[in-house]
């Protein structure tokens, strides 16, 4: 799920004595309205208003807002897909190729056989 604990979050307002409210401001992740979610802490828990705040790995926060929340609490497809090609006889994740070869990577074509209408050729 990575929705932020109320765990960190205690351990956030502890970290920011000097904020009453912690705030996240940013676009939802599913349909990418602007989105401020607030945590206030109360005599009775500490309240989140505006949205939901996940944060899957420490530091990398990300925002739902209500809707998108109660139509889905799971969030998806938030991690890069690691891409590996042929570079220079070697294959290596694309991302960690020199922009030269990133550039030339983007004018590769892809070609499917089955849709051939000569015939097969091999
Ligand atoms: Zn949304």
């Amino acid at each position: 799920m990575h929705l932020m604990s109320a765990q960190r979050l205690c351990d956030l307002f502890e970290a920011h004595p000097d904020q009453p409210t912690l705030s996240w401001s940013g676009r939802c992740h599913d349909c990418q309205a602007k989105v401020e979610v607030t945590a206030t802490p109360q005599s009775d828990g500490i309240h989140i208003s505006g949205g939901a705040v996940y944060e899957p790995t420490e530091g990398r926060f990300f925002l739902k807002c209500d809707a998108c929340h109660r139509k889905d609490p799971v969030l998806r497809n938030f991690q890069a897909c690691e891409v590996y090609s042929r570079v220079v006889g070697y294959l290596r994740p694309v991302a960690q190729w020199n922009d030269g070869k990133q550039a030339e990577f983007s004018l590769r074509k892809t070609f499917d056989r089955s849709l051939s209408v000569a015939g097969d050729l091999s």
